[in-house]
């Protein structure tokens, strides 16, 4: 559908792209719940086979509810080709082994996903890929690092907790300049906010689980990029490993693309709100969040992402005592880790998602005790502030 209407804005294709209709007639897109699919004679299963005939074969690597999810994300993201995984780091490790080998050199945002960086510590490193990091923001950093076999460079942006940005065309054009790809786990921003394939990115990693989903419902995962790198090399490695999205999953996610954009709209003016309030609380120091005035790379937040999103952090003074009160507090928010829910969570940083870290790599990272981190969720931006407040008026 999404060929025939290439004039169409984001919105309209989040919802009508990808859906090939069944002689049934269905308004929605269906489930299919097949592990196989059957041929009208030997020769077709040959031809299916020898990719002579397209088609499907087998759930593995062609199923008709996932092809939906990735036909419209790949829409989203502006890529030729999208292939849906069974997680985030599933998409992550796929496109690790699609597009790199033995003696590749891979060099990373210091400020990632925390299971990105033991994936790439403890088991790129077993297959002779070697990997090292940068600070997100220092361009001077990331040229100084560049070696002759670096192969790949990997970032998200906004960071997490401390919402810091990565100038993703500088870096696009540092990575052509010496033959490397760049990778963009886009998972903060999604396509509603942030099109990293637009800036020149080669490829871009999702965690479907997050705001894709929007409701924390499913696992998922995908990656989007052009015929060859994900067409080819990543479908590649899916079909043979199996790394696959379940369908169910799949159904999940297509439905609620439908309303990401609205959604991303939603969490940004709610957190936007929350940030502003946790500005003026005498009990806050400093908030971090990316659609804030006195944020430092402000104008490229405003360059690069539509809206400034649903992720923010504060700090409180007192330490882990003082955070923890504040997060104790809470009877609203959940006390969770995961993110982009229209449930707001909070989260203690220096104690959960970066505690394996040693103090002194903390306070490196800029990660201090009194950090607290908010996925800003739908509910009334008003509820949200009420809960914060009953534990920070108390510090
Ligand atoms: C959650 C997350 C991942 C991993 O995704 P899973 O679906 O949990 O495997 C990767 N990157 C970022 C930025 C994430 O937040």
């Amino acid at each position: 559908m999404s060929d025939e209407h290439p004039q169409w804005k984001p919105a309209t294709l989040a919802i009508r792209t990808g859906h090939h209709r069944t002689e049934e007639g269905e308004h929605s897109p269906g489930i299919f719940t097949t592990s196989s699919y059957v041929y009208e004679n030997a020769a077709q299963a040959a031809a299916r086979f020898s990719g002579d005939e397209a088609g499907n074969i087998y759930s593995r690597f062609t199923n008709p509810t996932v092809r939906t999810f990735e036909e419209r994300l790949a829409v989203l993201e502006g890529g030729a080709r999208c292939v849906a995984t069974a997680t985030g780091m599933a998409a992550i490790m796929t496109t690790c082994m699609g597009l790199m080998q033995q003696g590749d050199h891979l060099l990373s945002s210091r400020s990632i996903f925390g299971s990105t960086v033991i994936l790439f510590d403890k088991y790129l490193s077993r297959f002779g890929i070697e990997t090292s990091y940068v600070p997100l923001a220092d361009l001077d950093a990331w040229r100084a690092a560049i070696r002759p076999e670096t192969r790949m460079l990997f970032v998200e942006t906004p960071s997490n907790p401390l919402a810091e940005l990565g100038d993703i065309r500088a870096l696009a054009d540092l990575a052509h300049e010496h033959d490397c790809l760049l990778v963009v786990d886009n998972c903060f921003c999604t396509p509603a906010l942030q099109r990293p394939l637009d800036m020149g990115a080669d490829v871009v990693v999702h965690s479907a689980t997050k705001y894709l989903d929007g409701q924390g419902r499913c696992m998922g995962g995908a990656v989007v990029g052009d015929e060859k790198n994900v067409g080819e090399e990543v479908y590649g490695v899916l079909r043979t490993a199996g790394p696959s999205m379940s369908p169910f999953n799949a159904w999940v996610f297509l439905n609620g693309l439908e309303t990401l954009d609205l959604r991303m709209k939603a969490h940004s003016a709610n957190a936007a709100a929350l940030a502003r309030w946790l500005q003026e609380h005498p009990a806050v120091s400093r908030v971090h969040y990316p659609g804030l005035d006195h944020h430092p790379q402000k104008a490229l937040a405003d360059r690069q992402m539509k809206l400034p999103g649903g992720m923010l952090s504060f700090e409180v003074d007192g330490g882990q005592a003082a955070a923890w009160k504040v997060i104790d507090a809470t009877r609203l928010l959940s006390i969770t880790a995961n993110l982009g829910d229209t449930k707001s969570t909070v989260t203690h940083p220096a104690s959960t998602t970066h505690g394996r870290l040693t103090p002194e790599q903390r306070t490196d990272a800029g990660i201090s005790d009194g950090l607290i981190r908010i996925s800003v969720g739908l509910e009334d931006v008003e509820d949200i502030k009420d809960d914060l407040a009953r534990g920070l008026d108390c510090l």
